[in-house]
């Protein structure tokens, strides 16, 4: 292994902000710097706290680790860090919302010390050189296509510049580090492609992350490699629309070619990835799946609206036809896979009808696991012109008319495992209860009684009872 700083820690929640830990004590880091020859630490320290979606969380691991290979040590408490970062998320105006009032701290308290704070992520390039008049605490503004120049920008601030920017969106690069802080002991992140080329109309991303640009198949491989020889077991692949990936190099691995080579390489036992986006979603993927029981039998496929008249406003290139049409691809499968999906409802103009189309969408669906959300306007989208003509109280009706839908759904699909035998990787233990969490290949939560050193295991457990959200098992014989 190379170049790759692993933390032992406890698994990773599904804590949507995330702070990265501090890191562990010297035995229980692994590193290699034979090529930086960097000292570990140089006294200086830092925060991250981290916004919204996995793309971000794995942005936060490589900039951290930007900042290990400079000198910078992480710590838990921003008012203990020399400089401070908060990695953006603006999806939704709550998320954008939180980062300023993270920020209101440096107001009022702690200007006695010297810092530095910056703002990366989607606000970050959404804001721009405003965030300065919003927050003029801020001296660092950086959006994700610009963090192969983190570094760069931090020395500036460091030799005394006041205000640095990294805003530019015309790259074709990706954000490439010789070391990740990786935040998850068994299961590691990969990005292959960044930026988005859709232009869905309610969406910042490809004005936030910039235009699509996949990674040599050769540097993707090469990076699983030497984290399945550094012991990773399970592998996430990252993209926006990661399978809209095009392989730049000679290669030319398609994606379901590159999902085939991942999943061949020896001690690799998971292999997942996210998110899809329906259109580029073809039959390849899922015969990839069949061929290889390493691939995880899950498929996240965004749907967001189950009435055409949405889809076309949404601007989403597929129909409900097309959509299922996709699923009846996946369900015809030798392995059975479980679905999730994303849905916004009340997005502008969405009528009663429109809404019920999407409530039949997810009855003809029995997706495993939704994850709805009410539509909020975003700046600088087309969505954003629109008339946001549903009343928030409407919306919120129809959130939980569609949840209460489908908690039902996920109830009986998951009470038809009761009985069954599934293998488990444990995640994490609730030393309360006595309680490993495993999670199976089809990305299901069970709860079963264990022991805090399973953590990191393979074992079978056998499903016992059913709630909606998650299953209660017991480790079976076999495993
Ligand atoms: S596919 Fe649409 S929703 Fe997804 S990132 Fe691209 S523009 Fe946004």
């Amino acid at each position: 292994m190379e170049n790759e700083l692993i933390q032992i820690l406890p698994a990773g929640s599904n804590r949507s902000e995330r702070q990265l830990q501090p890191l562990a004590p010297a035995h229980e880091i692994l590193f290699n710097d034979a090529a930086t020859k960097q000292p570990f630490f140089k006294g200086k320290t830092f925060y991250i706290e981290t916004f919204g979606c996995q793309m971000n969380v794995h942005d936060s691991e490589k900039v951290a680790g930007t900042l290990l290979a400079k000198g910078y040590r992480p710590v838990e408490n921003y008012e203990d860090a020399d400089l401070v970062l908060y990695n953006t998320c603006s999806i939704r105006e709550k998320a954008a919302q939180k980062v300023f009032s993270r920020l209101g701290a440096f107001k009022k308290g702690a200007r006695n010390r010297q810092r530095i704070i910056g703002v990366l992520g989607c606000v970050a390039q959404q804001e721009g050189e405003r965030f300065f008049d919003r927050a003029p605490q801020v001296q660092l503004v950086c959006g994700s296509a610009s963090y192969s120049r983190i570094s760069e920008l931090i020395d500036r601030l460091e030799a005394g510049e006041k205000r640095v920017t990294g805003l530019s969106l015309d790259t074709d690069e990706c954000f490439e580090t010789e070391i990740t802080r990786r935040d998850n002991p068994f299961r590691a992140y990969i990005t292959i492609i960044e930026g988005c080329d859709k232009a869905c109309t309610y969406c910042v991303v490809p004005m936030t992350r910039g235009p699509e640009r996949s990674r040599p198949s050769d540097k993707v491989l090469a990076e699983a490699r030497r984290l399945v020889d550094a012991g990773y077991t399970e592998i996430q692949l990252l993209g926006q629309t990661v399978n809209s990936y095009r392989d730049p190099s000679l290669a030319r691995l398609a994606f379901p070619e590159l999902l085939l080579r991942i999943a061949e390489i020896p001690g690799l036992k998971r292999l997942r990835f996210t998110t899809s986006h329906p259109h580029d979603f073809t039959s390849e993927i899922v015969r990839a799946i069949e061929n290889s029981p390493v691939l995880c039998n899950h498929i996240h496929l965004p749907l967001q609206c189950g009435s055409n008249r949405m889809l076309a406003r949404m601007r989403r290139t597929y129909t409900r036809e097309e959509y299922l049409e996709k699923i009846s691809c996946i369900r015809s499968a030798k392995r059975a896979m479980s679905i999730s999906t994303d849905i916004i409802v009340g997005f502008c103009g969405e009528t009663e009808e429109d809404f019920e189309q999407t409530l039949s969408l997810i009855d003809a669906v029995g997706y495993d696991q939704v994850f709805s959300f009410k539509y909020s306007p975003r700046p600088n989208t087309d969505a954003g012109r629109m008339e946001d003509s549903v009343p928030e109280e409407e919306k919120g009706r129809r959130l939980i008319t569609l949840q209460e839908r489908q908690r039902q759904i996920q109830l009986s699909r998951n009470q038809e495992l009761i009985g069954q035998e599934f293998e488990v990787l444990v995640e994490g233990f609730q030393s309360k209860l006595g309680q490993a969490i495993g999670r199976t290949t089809s990305n299901r939560i069970i709860n079963f009684a264990g022991e805090a050193g399973w953590i990191g295991q393979y074992m079978n457990v056998r499903v016992t009872a059913a709630g909606p959200n998650s299953l209660v098992g017991v480790r079976a014989e076999s495993g």
